[in-house]
């Protein structure tokens, strides 16, 4: 095909010039630039680009945000907006009803062509079907930017969603590392601006009023550096120092074992695929992975496995998956216990250090979490979903796939959940994962001077010694409730029931 004949086909009407392509990209839980799909496509595709931010009330990524969330949603809107800058281009944001801010943006800047990277949630693949049917005109493109594979890629051979974590890993590890991490571009063409934009657009992203009014954020976020660079940075950090302890250490919360990824990874920050690309970059393949940084993989893979889950069982948001549990009998009126629990003020040490970890840091270690977890149900007999509001509203990692797997797979009603008779003892988890009381001391600074013996059942220790010491007795009896727990238990024992 010779140049004249390309030309004719593009442009029908020679005597006319070129229209040119301006795209849309809407940002929602991919707050990067660097291989972050849509952003790539619209690079390729278009001549100039919107980049886009929408304050959708029905919207995951916004309005069902809880506190803590919505201070990292800010800083993190605010460093997408400085790499978006550094390129040439710069963040919009507005408010309102998706489908008539696009429509308005693509009258308004002619803009023919709309990019966004998918959101599992069944909120927004429902209203996201919605929009592509109603903007078809912009030819409206979606991908993959958060997570190694899509829901519905890894099912078992009769086409049924895995229910179990290892067979789910056997399947997924088989595609790993995946495809290379798409390149960053380096230059962005703003579409040019339009008179009209001021009602289009609000003027900063603080009009988005995400930070609360009192400062408690400001403690909280000294904890964090928010943004793709810092996200990067933890990764190589935690790669170079932690990653070859982490099979046992990711277990002691007093150490930083872990990655500390999950709120990057939460908003995007980071991809999946990046880890995985950096992880093995120096053997190639997942097989040439030692135990620890295997383990690793697997937890990054087990998100995935909540995404899978969330997009196969919506309902599991609200309801138990397995039935049975619709009919637990939970105890009543526990407002008190719940408020105890909240504060990190159940008398049980290692409880209330996580709970005070999560409410001045936004993020809980992982153990602890389940030692809370256990607690919350099973010795306070208060029904998951109340911890997981809780823990929405107070995690800066707030994932609704992972929150719910978690909660599901503590309360004993999720896939691959513990079973509801294994209950944690919060004393005997205590001492095997925080034995010197480190992390106890850290964050109950009443039982610093606890001898050691008791740092994790100091209602052991002789009234008189006991007194000395500002905290509360035990809410309950472990043992008692242990036992409560199992006769409610057996009150809906029979067969299970997922469907
Ligand atoms: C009751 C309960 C609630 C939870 N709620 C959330 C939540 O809202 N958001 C959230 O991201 N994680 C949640 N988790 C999972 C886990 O506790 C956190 O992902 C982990 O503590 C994050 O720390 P990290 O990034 O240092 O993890 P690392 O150990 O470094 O792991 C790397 C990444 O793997 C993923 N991952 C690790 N463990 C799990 C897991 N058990 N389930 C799912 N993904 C995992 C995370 O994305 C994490 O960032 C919950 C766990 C429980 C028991």
């Amino acid at each position: 095909m010779t140049n004249q004949q390309t030309n004719d086909s593009s442009n029908p009407d020679p005597t006319r010039p070129m229209s040119k392509n301006i795209g849309i990209v809407w940002f929602r839980q991919d707050l990067r630039i660097a291989d972050n799909p849509a952003l790539h496509a619209a690079c390729a595709a278009c001549d100039a680009i919107i980049c886009l931010f929408i304050d959708d009330p029905c919207d995951q990524t916004v309005s069902q945000l809880g506190a803590a969330s919505r201070v990292w949603l800010h800083h993190s809107l605010e460093s997408l907006n400085q790499s978006l800058q550094s390129r040439g281009t710069e963040l919009k944001i507005a408010q309102g009803d998706p489908i008539e801010i696009l429509q308005q943006l693509s009258a308004t800047y002619s803009a023919n062509r709309l990019f966004w990277n998918r959101c599992y949630d069944p909120a927004t693949i429902k209203r996201d079907k919605k929009i592509k049917t109603a903007l078809a005109a912009l030819s409206p493109e979606s991908f993959n930017a958060s997570l190694n594979a899509e829901p519905w890629e890894t099912v078992k051979a009769d086409g049924t969603p895995y229910r179990v974590f290892t067979p789910f890993w056997r399947m997924r590890a088989k595609s790993l590392p995946g495809t290379k991490p798409l390149s960053t571009p380096k230059a962005i063409a703003a579409a040019p601006d339009t008179k009209k934009r001021d009602n289009l657009f609000l003027h900063s992203i603080d009009s988005l009023a995400l930070l609360p009014e009192k400062d408690w954020h400001l403690g909280m976020m000294s904890y964090w550096k928010v943004g793709e660079k810092s996200a990067m940075a933890s990764l190589k950090r935690f790669l170079k120092n932690s990653v070859h302890f982490y099979a046992n250490e990711r277990n002691i919360p007093s150490v930083s074992g872990t990655s500390g990824l999950s709120p990057h990874l939460h908003f995007g920050e980071i991809s999946p695929r990046q880890i995985m690309h950096v992880l093995t970059q120096h053997k190639g393949t997942l097989t040439g992975l030692n135990t620890d940084e295997e383990t690793f993989a697997k937890e990054v893979i087990w998100r995935e496995f909540a995404y899978t889950l969330l997009y196969h069982f919506p309902q599991t948001i609200k309801k138990p998956l397995d039935k049975r549990f619709e009919k637990f009998p939970w105890a009543k009126n526990q407002q008190k216990n719940l408020r105890a629990w909240q504060q990190g003020m159940t008398g049980v040490p290692i409880v209330d250090a996580g709970m005070r970890e999560l409410y001045a840091t936004g993020w809980m270690h992982n153990r602890v979490r389940m030692v809370v977890a256990s607690y919350l149900i099973k010795n306070l007999l208060i029904p998951w979903q109340s911890g997981e509001q809780w823990f929405r509203d107070t995690l800066v990692d707030a994932d609704l796939a992972s929150n719910v797997m978690g909660w599901q797979w503590a309360a004993g009603s999720g896939a691959d959940a513990a079973p509801y008779f294994r209950i944690f003892n919060p004393v005997l988890q205590g001492e095997k994962f925080d034995s010197a009381g480190e992390y106890v001391r850290l964050w109950v600074p009443e039982l610093t001077d606890m001898p050691n013996k008791f740092i994790h059942k100091p209602w052991e220790l002789d009234a008189t010694e006991r007194q000395k010491f500002d905290y509360p007795s035990p809410l309950v009896d472990l043992k008692e409730s242990r036992q409560r727990a199992l006769t409610a238990f057996d009150t809906i024992k029979q067969p299970a029931n997922t469907e």
